[in-house]
């Protein structure tokens, strides 16, 4: 990993976790209040010792002790406040961090990335987005736990300097060995996490792929990965017991040290009365207050460095082709009904090479267009240039009349939502996998849209429902089953303009008839680009465009088409042949891939 990779992981870090300013300013007031409260209340119950039960004053005592109840509500407020505010900024920053990288994986071009390669990739992106989420988690309640740490310092030292030096003489023992701990904690327990996901691929590959294993006589082998796979969960296992095992009494004994230090220390000084008993008891919370923090404070460090390296992972998969990003002066996409428009466009991949010439296409809003074209003649290029994957060369494409490198990316990407043949699924539950465009949707909504794609059967199948982790470390679908999930996530969605690229290729042919109804229910009331092969597919939509050597050779409705254009007629031909072909080879009893 490059120090630019390195650079970067923060700065998508910094950017993802700002995009939220008002929690992060609620989030910084609640923890200072909270550290300030927290300092406060210590000082407080020596002032009730000292001012009222030393000279036996009853009512003094009384107002002290309601000051310390007052001030430990605005603990409690201030806690709920920071907790709450730091879900909102790290849940918000994991879920724009995995946008940005779907998003990104829907530019990449499948010729030249297979899909256990997507797959893969698709797993690590989560995990790398929780790691910065935990991180992010815990920079408000850290960072106040390392206030405290300085304030607390500051008042023992002005209570009483000698004494200060002895308490804090063993904290920073305490923060070094709780450090060591994360960081050797840490990578062990990844490793027992990534060892019992193999355990469980394993076992499911066995299962699904029962037939093909028999048939090959596979079974010793696959016996032999399943004790591997069980050998190595069990000694990772035990290397993080004996880990925990050699730290905790450690980390418990250190901050013992303290607190005896204090007791004889200052004991001593009351004993030759140059201390009170009051303030002997107040050194003592404080000693203990600093505990938390300096486990706080280590554990953070450990975390720090986890999330900066899938930070910069993230950045390093970000960074393999040049974004394109926000003008500085992007206004969020108006509101419109979801016309689309291309002007004379020019775009290709690599100079020189134009896979659009002087494109010119309108799609009215409301309407559904299928692009149909021979394979490499662009289609799939057409629909990434709408949400703005790539800039054009030259020429523009307007939605609803405003040229999409004037807007910004989110607002655009908000309005424009892609189902494509590869499906991307997160290794997440099925619901979230639905809900994604919009965490926080309803129960109902979810199930709802599951319903009109077609997912509710086999969902109900699977063993906890919705709740069912999908992905490289859970349950795998088929290439059918991804689809229809596909289709959900953008009927919760909601977009103003909808693209279908080759949505239903991998659909069973018998299935077909049911996706169509679900993708029938998706293009009603939104502009709809259908890219597809199957004629009963491109019947659906109300106008045909035939792309043809970069621009627009033929348009009509399907039947004036198949009447009119003998090119039309050939391409249909063409794909049918191709389509045959692949469900052919999809008859053979393949084991079903997972991603
Ligand atoms: P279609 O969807 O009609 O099959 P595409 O729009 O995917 O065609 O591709 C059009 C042409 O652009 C093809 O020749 C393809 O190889 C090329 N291409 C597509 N994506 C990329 C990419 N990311 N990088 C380089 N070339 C690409
Ligand atoms: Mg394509």
């Amino acid at each position: 990993m490059t120090r630019d990779d390195r650079r970067g992981g923060w700065r998508l870090m910094r950017e993802v976790s700002t995009t939220n300013r008002r929690w992060i300013t609620i989030g910084v007031i609640a923890a200072l209040a909270w550290t300030a409260a927290k300092i406060t209340i210590p000082l407080l119950a020596l002032e009730a010792i000292n001012q009222g039960v030393d000279p036996y004053d009853g009512p003094t005592l009384l107002r002290i002790c309601l000051a310390i109840l007052a001030v430990t509500v605005v603990t409690g407020a201030c806690t709920f406040l920071r907790r709450y505010s730091a879900f909102q900024i790290s849940l918000r920053a994991e879920a724009e961090l995995r946008r940005r990288l779907f998003d990104h994986l829907q530019r990449l071009h499948f010729g030249y990335h297979d899909r256990a390669e997507i797959g893969e990739l698709m797993a690590r992106v989560s995990t790398d987005a929780k790691q910065v989420q935990m991180l992010l988690v815990f920079i408000p309640v850290g960072g106040a736990n390392f206030v405290m740490i300085l304030g607390v310092a500051v008042v023992l030292f002005v209570l009483n300097s000698t004494l200060a030096a002895w308490s804090l003489v063993a904290l920073p023992f305490l923060a070094i060995a709780g450090t060591r701990f994360s960081q050797r904690v840490h990578p062990v327990a990844d490793d027992l996490q990534e060892s019992l996901a193999e355990v469980s691929h394993v076992v499911e590959e066995s299962v699904s792929g029962i037939r093909v294993v028999k048939g090959f006589g596979a079974e010793e082998l696959q016996s032999g990965r399943l004790r591997t796979a069980a050998a190595t969960v069990y000694r990772r296992g035990m290397e993080l017991a004996r880990l925990r095992a050699l730290f905790n009494p450690l980390l418990e004994t250190i901050p013992m040290l303290g607190l005896v230090a204090v007791l004889f220390v200052g004991g001593r000084q009351v004993i030759d009365g140059n201390l009170s008993v009051a303030a002997l008891i107040a050194f003592n919370s404080y000693v203990l207050l600093l505990v938390f923090p300096l486990r706080m404070t280590s554990f953070l460090v450990a975390q720090l460095a986890r999330a900066s390296a899938s930070a910069s992972r993230v950045h390093e998969i970000l960074a393999t082709e040049t974004e394109v990003s926000d003008r500085p002066d992007a206004v969020t996409l108006p509101g419109g009904a979801g016309e689309i428009r291309f002007e004379g466009v020019t775009f290709g991949y690599l100079p020189d090479v134009p896979v659009l010439r002087d494109l010119d296409l309108v799609i009215r809003p409301g309407e559904s267009v299928a692009i149909v074209g021979p394979t490499s003649s662009g289609k799939s290029t057409v629909a990434r240039l709408v949400p703005r994957f790539y800039d054009v060369e030259s020429g523009r494409v307007l939605i609803d009349g405003v040229d999409v490198r004037d807007v910004e990316l989110a607002s655009l990407r908000d309005a424009v939502s892609m189902v494509f043949e590869e499906t991307f699924l997160f290794s997440d539950s099925v619901r979230a996998n639905i809900a994604f465009a919009d965490e926080d949707a309803p129960e109902h909504a979810v199930e709802r849209a599951a319903r009109l794609a077609g997912c509710q059967d086999f969902v109900a199948a699977l063993p906890d429902g919705y709740d069912t982790l999908l992905g490289e470390h859970g349950y795998s679908l088929s290439g059918g089953q991804r689809q229809r999930v596909a289709i959900a996530r953008a009927i919760v969605a909601d977009p103003r303009i909808l693209i279908l690229d080759d949505a239903t290729s991998s659909v069973d042919p018998t299935k077909e008839h049911e996706i169509r109804d679900a993708l029938g229910e998706v293009m009603r009331g939104r502009t709809t680009i259908i890219i597809a092969h199957r004629p009963a597919t491109i019947a659906l939509a109300d106008r045909v465009v035939l792309l043809d050597g970069g621009r627009v050779g033929a348009e009509g409705t399907h039947d004036e088409l198949l009447r009119t254009s003998a090119r039309y007629r050939e391409v249909l031909a063409e794909a049918e042949a191709l389509a045959e072909a692949t469900t052919a080879v999809g008859s053979v009893p393949e084991p079903e891939a997972s991603s």
